[in-house]
């Protein structure tokens, strides 16, 4: 950077070079909640916001949503219609609320691997899965990069978690590699609001939900990031575009409680 403002201190009128040069150093930005960032920077601000939730991540599920979380969870594993007998994954599973429901539909005979980015949310849902018996395997690895071979799994879910991604079109193209044909993949994530709701939501979000993160978590501001990267995440119709865009077929969504929240379900075919 030195060798750049020197160029820009010089006294030439024309910086004939420095457009090249600005264009090459300069990285490409994305969203952290409202906040312009660094491509390269994303993870590790996100990384930030889970480790400082992982231990009251649960409880404050259960506060902010008035324990909907649970439905939402449900019905999105019931729409995947997984049956026994098959292999799930589960990207982005944090504390593997997901996981442990398609554990009870796959049985003994089938298989469920919890995988997330994040160590600390990690080990919260390993915990848990062995507390409730089971020793399901788990992956720490990042969505955009599975390490998983092509066409292995039934279904593929992220619950919560694709708005974190730093690249959603290569996460989600990536949960497609791993499908095998005629599996899906299930996207649960916030979604936008039906309009009469808006402004409560609105209210909600931005003034009651990062006073409830001071309260219980100690953290204004992962819950302000929590509202913020809701607003910025694409909408029912642009995310089934994603979908699509990602080689995905017969994408349909179902909207939940106004469409706060929505599932998006695609196929390998
Ligand atoms: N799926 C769980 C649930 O529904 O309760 C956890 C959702 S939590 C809101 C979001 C999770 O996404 C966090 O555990 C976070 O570490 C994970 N995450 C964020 N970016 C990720 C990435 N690039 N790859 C994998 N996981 C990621």
């Amino acid at each position: 950077m030195a060798g750049l403002s020197a160029t820009l201190d010089s006294s030439r009128r024309k910086p004939l070079i420095l457009p090249i040069l600005g264009e090459n150093l300069m990285s490409k930005s994305t969203h952290f909640g409202f906040e312009t960032v660094p491509e390269e920077d994303k993870a590790k601000r996100v990384a930030g916001v889970f480790t400082s939730v992982a231990g009251k991540y649960d409880v404050m599920n259960d506060l902010m949503s008035a324990g909907l979380h649970r439905i939402w969870k449900r019905f999105a594993v019931g729409v995947s219609g997984v049956r026994a007998g098959q292999r799930v994954l589960d990207v982005a599973g944090g504390s593997a609320d997901l996981s442990r429901l398609f554990l009870k539909e796959v049985g003994s005979s089938g298989q469920v691997v919890l995988t997330d980015i994040n160590n600390a949310m990690l080990r919260v849902g390993r915990d848990r899965l062995l507390d409730a018996g089971s020793t399901t395997p788990v992956a720490q690895c990042d969505a955009e990069h599975l390490p998983f071979p092509d066409d292995h799994f039934d279904c593929v879910s992220i619950a919560f978690g694709l708005r974190n991604v730093t690249h959603k079109d290569i996460a989600l193209r990536e949960m497609h590699r791993v499908l095998k044909p005629g599996g899906r993949v299930i996207v649960l994530e916030f979604s936008k609001v039906a309009k009469p709701l808006e402004r409560a939501y609105d209210f909600y979000s931005f003034k009651l939900l990062p006073k409830m993160g001071k309260l219980i978590a100690e953290d204004a501001d992962s819950y302000r990031y929590l509202a913020e990267s809701i607003r910025m995440h694409p909408g029912q119709e642009e995310l089934k575009r994603i979908m699509e865009d990602a080689g995905l077929e017969r994408v349909e969504y179902f909207n939940m409680t106004g469409g706060i929240v929505a599932v998006h379900r695609g196929y390998k075919l």
